[in-house]
């Protein structure tokens, strides 16, 4: 059914009784196409454009719990296309495009706003980089504006500019980056990929991965096995799990990151803010609670859940910001498991094994990406080549050493 003003009144007069449910349930069937693996919003994304873009509709997702139970509704809700590196600007700018016509194009209010995205900067060099990767972004078509300490305070009056421990140099603002409901765009995209014929299979978790004289054939599933001609991966924190299945080993770490949320307030925060001299970033949901979170845990985990060192640190770093959130109460907390790749970039390719595609390596970054991940990821799984726009995510650029080197830590990240 089509969600409109006219249909919101005709259900109101009728006692709400004649809506329909947002998907079907149907049974697995004995052989697909196309098998997505993982009902997140990578997977969902990639089912509706497999069937929107290129017509193939003879799809299943297979998912382990229910639609949405992995980071699609975990994350902090930030979009943004506030990238330096070349391969990634492009990219993520045209997932902000996407995201800009997305509740259109599904049928599904998903809440984007786009409040923008401040950066603070605390030192000169710091508001140099931030002022280079200004530059590179507007080069590339990206809007971005370099502000003062007196264009930061008329924006966010609740900033401790003057007698802070890291005081605020300038801001690097993104005025069309901001927030999307996390939960909405897992729903949005199942219901519109349900509506063009895909099968969303939840509470099935694929097991193992059948490969024949190096073609996949399929996978095992707690609900038998599934016959597929292509595999397509987009199992996010357990993507090493999952391809270990097919004899992949991938180079990420899966860490825990943790979300907070606090009692709801009167609207203080129009804009989504990040701390420069550390890992802390916050904006306001409609609802009225902060939500924030900061670094990931450290250490490799699948538990989706995380240690207290962590909520201590977040909490020191947004209290040196904003002084006057030492008062409020946070209310609730939880983890989600990312697939950390060794350049921060992700990887959305075909791997050594014929039919079997990839799309992990998200880190803490890959809710913003979700509709040019499934639109590249789609084209990709349907061309059997990749897209011009994920052309540089590919799985041997850690062998061939043409890393997409985002945080300026090197090829090898653990040697910093
Ligand atoms: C606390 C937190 C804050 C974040 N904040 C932001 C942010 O503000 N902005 C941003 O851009 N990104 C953010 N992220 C990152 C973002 O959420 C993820 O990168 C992104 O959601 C990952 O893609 P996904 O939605 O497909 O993942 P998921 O929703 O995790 O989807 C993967 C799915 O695969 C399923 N699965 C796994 N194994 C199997 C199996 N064997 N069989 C079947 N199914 C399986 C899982 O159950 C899961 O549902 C944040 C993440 C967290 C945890």
């Amino acid at each position: 059914m089509t969600y409109s003003a006219l249909a919101l009144l005709k259900n109101a007069l009728t006692g709400n009784r004649n809506w329909k449910p947002m998907w079907r349930e149907p049974e697995p069937r004995a052989f697909y196409d196309t098998v997505v693996v993982g009902g997140g919003g990578h997977g969902l994304a990639t089912a509706y454009y497999l069937a929107k873009e290129h017509g193939v509709t003879d799809v299943a997702v297979v998912e382990k719990g229910y639609l949405g139970s992995g980071n699609v509704g975990r994350n902090t809700t930030i979009i943004r296309s506030n990238y330096m590196m070349p391969d990634n600007t492009r990219f993520y700018e045209w997932s902000l495009k996407l995201w800009e016509g997305l509740e259109q194009d599904i049928n599904y209010n998903a809440m984007v706003s786009q409040r923008g995205v401040l950066n603070l900067a605390h030192s000169d060099a710091q508001r140099d980089a931030y002022a280079r990767r200004g530059n590179a972004m507007r080069i590339a078509g990206v809007d971005a504006e370099l502000l003062d300490r007196s264009a930061i305070r008329e924006l966010v009056p609740l900033l401790d500019l003057d007698t802070a421990r890291f005081p605020v140099k300038a801001g690097l603002l993104q005025r069309r980056g901001g927030t999307v409901r996390h939960d909405a765009v897992a729903w949005g995209y199942a219901r519109a990929a349900d509506k063009r014929g895909v099968d969303l299979i939840q509470n099935c978790e694929v097991v193992g991965i059948r490969v024949d004289n190096g073609r996949v054939t399929g996978v095992e599933t707690t609900r038998g096995f599934i016959g597929a001609r292509r595999v397509a991966l987009a199992a996010a924190g357990n993507s090493s799990r999952v391809a270990a299945m097919a004899g992949l080993r991938l180079p990420l770490e899966s860490h825990v990151l943790q979300a907070f949320v606090s009692e709801g307030i009167k609207p203080v925060l129009d804009q989504v803010v990040t701390f420069g001299a550390g890992h802390f970033y916050v904006s306001q949901s409609d609802k009225g609670g902060l939500v924030f979170g900061g670094d990931i845990d450290g250490y490799a985990s699948y538990a989706q859940r995380g240690s207290l060192g962590v909520v201590e640190h977040v909490m020191e770093e947004g209290l040196a910001l904003f002084p006057a959130f030492s008062r409020l109460r946070f209310l609730r907390q939880w983890g989600g498991v990312m697939d950390m790749s060794m350049d921060g970039s992700p990887i959305i390719d075909l791997t050594p094994i014929s039919g079997l595609f990839l799309n992990c390596g998200w880190c803490y970054g890959g809710f913003k990406a979700t509709p040019a991940s499934g639109w590249c990821f789609a084209w990709t799984i349907a061309k059997g080549e990749p897209h011009a726009l994920n052309s540089g995510f590919r799985l041997d650029r850690f062998t061939s050493g043409g890393v997409i080197d985002e945080k300026g830590a090197g090829a090898q990240a653990n040697l910093h």
